[in-house]
């Protein structure tokens, strides 16, 4: 039995993978439509390991996590869940086999009985967005298209707000919430700080704490300067990975290359941080992409790969002395233009990973 009284119009969201970048639109078109979400729970170790004691172990950690989500969901007597195909978000521009593969890891991993929602998006193959909407609300015996399309704008409406904000600067925890709560805030004004740099990383592997072992905050501790995916519009992040003479091929790009290359090429920044799951091929090919190009622009780069096993340590270590290596560099340039002297560093070299 399940704890959920009407669990025909309910829709379990594993918090993984697609829904870092488009729970906004979920939330106003699943609302919309009357029917009600259930979250599975932030990521702890406990659903990391469910997720690893099903799957193969060269398997990447995000869909590992991915599975151990869909299992909490379960547990929690949600027997609706949402396991979207996404193929390609624009004509041959794809998403990784295991992303397109999604539903078909589950079935293969999980032998519980429990509905799939798992409708298709496939634009190389002229399978729409509205289609992939269309799916769903027929899932749920909901064939009214005025009703739909109304849903469908109540999704838009939420994610353009989410994104307004964070393109603005507001952090992602904040802007989500105040989306689904129908408000927006403005960013705080900005204290200048010494050194910044830019993150590529999927939403999935970054913004989830767990996973990212909360990189961000950490640097924001250190008095660094953070940019993210989320603080590049869509087409500033397209227009740079031509201003690099190369081509995005795969679906989200932009998170990665994309937003890379737009604070490389406008000097905004004093180094790139690419954060990526261990055995990931796309990633590996997108940050030797990166590197290629930091290192023509003398432009400081570090690569950190997770997987299950990563310890808090030695990440933070990597994190202190690339931070350290770029404090060091930035003073000598202050120092030989008789501009200013940045403050000694709290962090010690231990170790160095960088594009040289
Ligand atoms: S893009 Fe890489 S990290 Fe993401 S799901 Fe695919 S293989 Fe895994």
């Amino acid at each position: 039995m399940n704890n959920y009284e009407d669990n025909k119009k309910i829709i379990g969201i594993p918090r993984a993978i697609s829904y870092y970048g488009n729970y906004p639109f979920y939330y106003g078109y699943f609302t919309a439509l009357g029917i009600k979400i259930i979250l599975s729970d932030k990521t702890t170790t406990g659903i990391i390991n469910d997720g690893v004691e099903k799957v193969v172990s060269d398997t990447c950690l995000p869909i590992k996590v991915f599975v151990g989500h869909v299992l909490n969901l379960l547990q929690k007597g949600c027997d609706r869940i949402f396991v979207p195909s996404l193929q390609s978000s624009a004509y041959k521009i794809n998403n990784c086999s295991k992303i397109r593969g999604l539903p078909e890891i589950i079935r293969n991993v999980i032998d519980k009985p429990f509905k799939m929602i798992e409708p298709t998006i496939d634009k190389t193959e002229g399978i729409s967005f509205r289609d992939f909407c269309y799916d769903i609300a027929h899932e749920y015996d909901i064939f009214d298209e005025e009703l739909i399309n109304f849903a469908i704008d109540a999704g838009w409406r939420v994610y353009d707000n989410f994104l307004k904000m964070t393109n603005s600067g507001v952090n992602y925890e904040i802007a989500l919430r105040m989306a689904i709560e129908g408000r927006t805030v403005t960013a705080p004004i900005e204290v200048v700080k010494p050194l910044s740099v830019v993150i590529m990383a999927h939403g999935y592997n970054l913004f989830d704490e767990r996973i990212s072992m909360n990189l961000i905050k950490k640097l924001d501790k250190m008095g660094v300067k953070v940019y993210t995916s989320l603080n590049v519009s869509k087409k500033d992040a397209l227009k740079s990975i031509r201003e690099l003479d190369e081509i995005q091929y795969w679906a989200n790009e932009l998170d990665l290359t994309g937003t890379a290359a737009y604070y490389m090429l406008n000097n905004k920044v004093d180094g790139i941080i690419a954060l990526s799951a261990f055995g990931c091929g796309p990633d590996s090919l997108m940050v030797d992409e990166i590197q290629y190009h930091a290192k023509q622009r003398n432009m400081p780069m570090i690569h950190l790969t997770i997987d299950e096993h990563t310890g808090e340590a030695g990440f933070v270590t990597r994190i202190e002395a690339f931070i350290d290596m770029l404090i060091r560099k930035k003073r000598k340039t202050l120092e030989q233009n008789n501009i200013v002297t940045l403050p000694n560093t709290h962090v010690k070299i231990r170790e160095l990973s960088v594009t040289k």
